[in-house]
């Protein structure tokens, strides 16, 4: 096992950049270990040798944490909306499989582990302040028994609720990351995304920033603007990115929960390892120093991140470099000589895919239907979906 000299994320932040880790969700359901819909993290205790293997991926493609698998394991949201979770396990227990699991793996390299708590049911139903920050403070009190290293508020829609969870987070005295899963419209109460940085610095976060939702470039955009906000009020939290893997340019506000590939499509918008150089490469010339990826990123992905930037991490490469040429510069072993002609940048870099798909479009038309908290159609409740229910949005998909 590697010696750990076990720095910080402040300190690695100062001196230098931390890669993040890719989506779990999204990758653990492709392999068939999470169901799409509640989109919760039961594999931890139900399939702990996949989580374990995704972790393991990610530290070997060069990513300096381990996001520990808890996405959405709050009580309420286990059990929304028929979904069957909630009886069999509580929030604690996933938590808790999960922090054991990264940590384990984080122990085979030098990766930190962090503990991440998202938005709510509770909120989008409007019980208010003190039941929101009770599901926080549950899933927190795991993160701290288990020595987290520090905290990620991220995959929140509305700043309000955003500040409610940094304010528990800053309790426990460990660096917090706050990214919220808007874009350059800003959050969905109508806050534009320079505003939200600033609150979320004030809250007290030390990294700020955007996941979820936007692809790379679209999202380095809006944090631009979090950055001429923070700049404008004299502030300077540590900026980070953890954006899609897939290409959004016809996004609207709520990024690729709009478009009607979501979730089950949207394999020809993935961005190539070379997207993925170039992302790096833009954050960095940015500012951003937490450089790391969110659904559709599999460890290739951050793979691409980590070798954009080896000599802005001291030389380190990846380990799962050795098997990984710059640049495609492997190819010069093909058998083909067409194909030994790739093994160059100045190819890869200028290649416009194709999606192989004739009748296909470049953009899609996002359903924006603007319903938001507040309203009374996202009233979470315990119960599945009626069949009246799916009825009723049908009939509305149908007639947009
Ligand atoms: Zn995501």
């Amino acid at each position: 096992m590697a010696k750990s000299t076990r720095k910080g994320l402040l300190d690695r932040l100062r001196d230098g950049i931390v890669v993040g880790d890719g989506g779990f969700v999204f990758s653990l359901e492709k392999r068939g270990y999470v169901k799409a819909g509640p989109w919760t993290p039961e594999a931890a205790v139900e399939h702990p040798d996949a989580v374990r293997s995704l972790h393991r991926e990610f530290l070997r493609a060069g990513a300096d944490v381990m996001q520990a698998f808890t996405f959405y394991a709050s009580d309420d949201k286990l059990v929304n909306r028929g979904n069957e979770a909630g009886k069999k396990y509580t929030g604690a227990d996933i938590n808790e499989a999960a922090c054991r699991i990264a940590r384990e793996v984080a122990n085979e390299g030098d990766a930190l582990v962090a503990g991440g708590i998202s938005q709510t049911p509770t909120y989008l139903s409007g019980l208010g302040k003190a039941s929101v920050q009770q599901e926080f403070r549950k899933q927190v009190d795991v993160f701290i028994k288990n020595k987290c290293d520090f905290l990620i508020c991220e995959y929140f829609e509305h700043i309000e609720e955003m500040e409610w969870a940094i304010e528990v987070c800053k309790g426990t005295g460990l660096p917090v990351a706050a990214t919220m899963c808007v874009g350059e419209e800003g959050d969905l109460h109508g806050v534009d995304v320079g505003a939200c940085a600033v609150r979320m610095a004030k809250a007290g976060a030390e990294v700020v920033g955007l996941n979820c939702h936007f692809d790379p470039f679209r999202m380095l955009d809006a944090i631009a603007l979090m950055k001429g906000a923070l700049d404008k009020a004299g502030l300077k939290p540590y900026l980070m990115a953890q954006p899609l893997a897939y290409h959004t340019p016809d996004a609207s506000k709520q990024g690729f929960i709009d478009l009607p590939e979501f979730p089950f499509g949207l394999e020809p918008r993935v961005c190539t390892r070379w997207d993925m150089q170039r992302y790096a490469r833009r954050a960095f010339d940015l500012g951003v120093r937490y450089i790391g990826g969110c659904c559709g990123f599999e460890s290739y992905h951050i793979r691409a991140v980590s070798e954009e930037l080896v000599k802005e991490r001291g030389g380190r490469s990846p380990l799962s470099s050795q098997k990984h040429e710059p640049w495609g510069e492997g190819l010069k072993m093909h058998t083909k000589p067409w194909v030994r002609a790739r093994a160059r940048k100045s190819y890869w870099e200028g290649l416009q895919p194709s999606t192989g798909r004739p009748h296909s479009s470049a953009f899609s038309r996002p359903d924006n239907w603007g319903v938001t908290q507040g309203d009374a159609e996202l009233k979470q409740k315990h119960e599945a979906t009626t069949n009246a229910e799916l009825q009723k949005v049908f009939a509305k998909s149908a007639a947009k």
